[in-house]
């Protein structure tokens, strides 16, 4: 007999399998990455037709096979069903999920990466955040979660703790006003830009939401965050291009 195991989860990708079938991919609390075959989901009376949906988020009830995994059954607490009357949401949110399956693996522990997932569409959904400022926060701390991002609570050269700054891109790191050599290649950080950066990496996910920023502190930390990005994530992804080419 296979046995079922329950897991904590949002499904983060959804495709068509066969004439009735679906694979999904579901980052979960307890076993990092999960793919599982969902049969008969696309049936129009299947239990399993709107749990297999992306941003479903909740309990999964999985056979595990010798290489693979099944769907049993699901109990949903959030559809996050607000995305479909919402264009630009959706595809914030599909770039959120593609994001989300970049960094994370199976059998890792990503219960950090679920959380942050699962705050950021709810944010997404709240009219008091920006959409834009939600994108640069999450691509932050993703990489903030995963260890891959340049220390910006110290200079990298004196070891003071840094009030405004200068952000080298070639080096990957900041220094102090004091330390940095090369002004022109570097950009400079006003205090507010280092504090966001700093608040970003140290806070929570629960309070990652909870601040807004004036028009010129968000160029200053899109450009870092950006540039960053290009060297932490090596692939550009489709729903990227779209929030792209539509001016999301
Ligand atoms: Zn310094």
């Amino acid at each position: 007999m296979a046995q079922i195991i329950t897991v904590l989860g949002m499904v983060i990708a959804s495709q068509p399998i066969g004439e009735y079938d679906r694979r999904i991919v579901i980052l979960t609390r307890e076993k990092g990455k999960v793919t599982a075959f969902a049969k008969g989901a696309r049936r129009q009376n299947s239990s399993l037709l709107a749990a297999t949906n992306s941003f479903a988020f909740g309990k999964f009830f999985l056979y595990e096979g010798r290489s693979s995994y099944t769907v049993h059954q699901a109990e949903i607490q959030n559809y996050f069903s607000e995305f479909r009357t919402n264009l630009k949401a959706v595809w914030y949110g599909m770039y959120f999920l593609e994001v989300a399956d970049y960094f994370t693996k199976e059998n890792n522990d990503e219960k950090e990466m679920l959380k942050l997932l699962y705050q950021t569409m709810r944010a997404l959904l709240s009219p008091s955040v920006d959409n834009e400022l939600i994108r640069y926060i999450f691509e932050f701390k993703s990489m903030v979660i995963n260890g891959e991002y340049p220390n910006i609570f110290e200079c990298s050269k004196c070891g003071e703790a840094v009030k405004s700054a200068f952000f080298e891109p070639e080096k990957f790191q900041v220094t102090c006003k004091n330390c940095t050599e090369d002004v022109k290649r570097n950009y400079e950080l006003s205090q507010s830009a280092v504090y966001t950066l700093q608040y970003i990496a140290g806070t929570s996910v629960e309070k990652l939401y909870t601040f807004t920023v004036s028009p010129d502190v968000f160029l200053q930390i899109k450009k870092v965050i950006e540039i960053c990005g290009k060297k932490v994530i090596d692939r550009k992804f489709k729903s990227e291009e779209f929030l792209q080419n539509n001016n999301f």
